[in-house]
């Protein structure tokens, strides 16, 4: 409930989160919770309300699309699951290849990790994405990933989360186990969306478009660079990389308004591939990886991808 004001916002308190409200999508409210050092939705629904979504409807009903699109997708995709395996192994002696991917998904980049001599392991909690892992002929444990399920994983090199801690009631408590599970000097990745960025603000305030980024019915929590170091500092890890993936509100700015026009979406994401595979094929991935790193230094891109190194 609301308890006073606080700027211009509500200053909000529920269950031990607390902080001003900065917005109020439907019927929702997103927090800037000064108790977790990032925003997200309150109330929080329960761990066990979202089982069923994420165990059964999540791929049929919300996202019917996606495994068609990864597979789609996956020549491109493989740019960045390169990326990342490149700098654990810049960091990692050889040897240490153990990968735990929490949220796998349907395990393309568990795959491509498994094709490069990686010991991987997947946790995801969806049902038909946990078969396509399977029938990828790779290990993967259907379930929520938690401090429970955790106790039977073993230890490992490096935990890989994307776009999964946006999802989750409790990225603190999954952050802390996920340290746990790592061996000395191991490695935490993590992808997350890069929301309320300067762009996306920029937008709303002067394009008239709604806060699209803010989908309380499955994102739960809002990162961004700050937040998200900030977190995973706070776990024991010393960061070591950020970068970032595209910015699509430049499509947006430059009149593509592809918000809520799945067609033109698609179509936009199409050609921020063709930017990516092109610098590639030309042989400046050097050159791409320079632009998302700048990007992401200037708080910028889609994503906010942190890398970091248990201490
Ligand atoms: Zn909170």
């Amino acid at each position: 409930m609301p308890i006073q004001a606080y700027g211009n916002n509500l200053f909000t308190e529920w269950q031990g989160h607390a902080g001003p409200v900065v917005d109020v999508v439907a019927g929702r409210e997103i927090i800037d919770c000064s108790v977790c050092g990032f925003r997200h939705v309150i109330p929080l629904p329960s761990i066990e309300s979202l089982q069923e979504t994420y165990a059964t409807e999540y791929y049929r009903d919300e996202k019917p699309t996606y495994l068609t699109h990864a597979s789609e997708d996956y020549e491109w995709s493989t740019l960045a699951f390169k990326d990342r395996l490149d700098i654990f192994e810049s960091q990692l002696p050889p040897g240490r290849r153990k990968l735990l991917d929490v949220g796998s998904g349907p395990g393309l980049f568990l795959k491509y990790a498994a094709d490069r001599a990686w010991d991987v392991h997947g946790v995801e909690p969806s049902a038909q994405a946990a078969q396509h892992t399977r029938d990828l002929g790779l290990a993967v444990t259907q379930t929520f990933f938690g401090p429970e399920s955790a106790a039977d994983l073993g230890t490992y090199d490096v935990v890989h989360m994307n776009n999964m801690l946006e999802h989750v009631p409790n990225p603190r408590e999954l952050m802390s186990t996920a340290a746990d599970l790592l061996a000395d000097n191991g490695l935490i990745c993590v992808c997350v969306p890069n929301d309320y960025n300067p762009l996306q603000e920029v937008l709303r305030e002067n394009a008239g478009l709604a806060p699209w980024w803010v989908v309380p019915s499955h994102h739960l929590n809002y990162f961004n660079f700050d937040t998200l170091t900030g977190l995973i500092q706070t776990n024991g890890f010393e960061v070591i990389r950020q970068t970032t993936s595209f910015p699509m509100e430049l499509f947006l700015l430059m009149g593509d308004r592809y918000v809520g026009d799945e067609t033109l979406g698609r179509a936009c994401h199409t050609k921020r591939k063709l930017f990516d595979m092109t610098l590639e094929q030309a042989g400046q991935g050097n050159l791409r990886r320079a632009l998302y790193e700048t990007f992401s230094k200037l708080g910028l891109g889609r994503e906010a991808i942190v890398i970091g190194k248990k201490v």
